[in-house]
């Protein structure tokens, strides 16, 4: 496995590469959800990157990039396991170079549930995943369900803009209490995470009202139905100071 950190190293390097390539975008602290999308990656594809890039532009000035959890040794050793021929970790001058000044902004999708409650949020996501793609150039492209929103704005961004690669979205992967793995759950203390099982409960009852019952003794952001594809319930919480974000697939088949 080769561990990249330019665009010309990356372009080197995959050029190297049998085709078709599978990319796997994500912001390290790797957990199952991440792996699952990188084993069907190698199963689908002769060769496989992932990228590892904490992204200052999909965080507001008071959201946590400079304390999102960060372990890069752990991750490369999970993604080598995982079958992965290239990861591409950039700093963030190799992709905000000085003067960085384009940027992609998707429309209707972005504007409610995380992109109301994160302005400039998926402007961030869908500018870094388009550079990304530019960048690696993959065949086919990971996303997990967990980020229904964002499965979908990518799928927008992609179909509008006629980039090369096909849009895979893979189901939420769980712990056994049926919390949804994110790096996020590194930040709660144990009696926090017993709380913060009240969102899957909520959300399992796939009905609104019910689950904003359930989750009245957290701090809601939102429980509101999202019109994407597949139709989905998604609620964001805080428990503590953590904010939690979770869906379940409200009609049809989990991708
Ligand atoms: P992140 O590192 O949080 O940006 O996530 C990278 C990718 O992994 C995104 O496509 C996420 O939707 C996906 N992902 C995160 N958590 C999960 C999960 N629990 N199950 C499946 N995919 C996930």
């Amino acid at each position: 496995m080769k561990v990249v950190s330019t665009i010309a190293e990356t372009r080197a390097a995959l050029r190297e590469l049998p085709r078709p390539h599978g990319l796997v975008p994500t912001m390290g602290y790797l957990h199952e959800g991440h792996l699952s999308l990188a084993r069907q990656a190698r199963r689908d594809n002769a060769s496989v990157s992932a990228s590892i890039f904490v992204n200052p532009a999909q965080f507001g000035p008071s959201e946590d990039f400079t304390t999102y959890p960060r372990d890069e040794q752990r991750d490369l050793a999970l993604l080598e396991e995982a079958g992965t021929d290239l990861v591409y970790m950039p700093p963030v001058e190799v992709v905000y170079p000085p003067g960085f000044d384009t940027y992609v902004t998707v429309g209707a999708l972005t504007e409610p549930l995380e992109g109301a409650a994160r302005p400039g949020h998926f402007r961030g996501v869908a500018t870094v995943v388009a550079k990304l793609f530019n960048v690696i150039q993959p065949d086919r492209a990971y996303f997990g369900q967990k980020d229904a929103q964002q499965a979908a704005v990518i799928r927008r961004m992609v179909r509008d803009l006629a980039v090369a690669v096909e849009i895979r979205v893979l189901p939420t992967v769980r712990d056994d209490d049926g919390l949804a793995l994110s790096s996020r759950n590194a930040y709660l203390s144990a009696a926090e995470r017993e709380r913060a099982l009240a969102l899957p409960r909520a959300l399992a009852t796939k009905d609104p009202t019910k689950a904003r019952e359930l989750l009245r003794d957290l701090e809601v952001e939102y429980v509101e139905v999202g019109e994407f594809e597949p139709k989905v319930l998604a609620a964001a919480v805080r428990v503590g100071g953590t904010r939690l974000i979770d869906n379940i697939v409200l009609e049809g088949e989990e991708t």
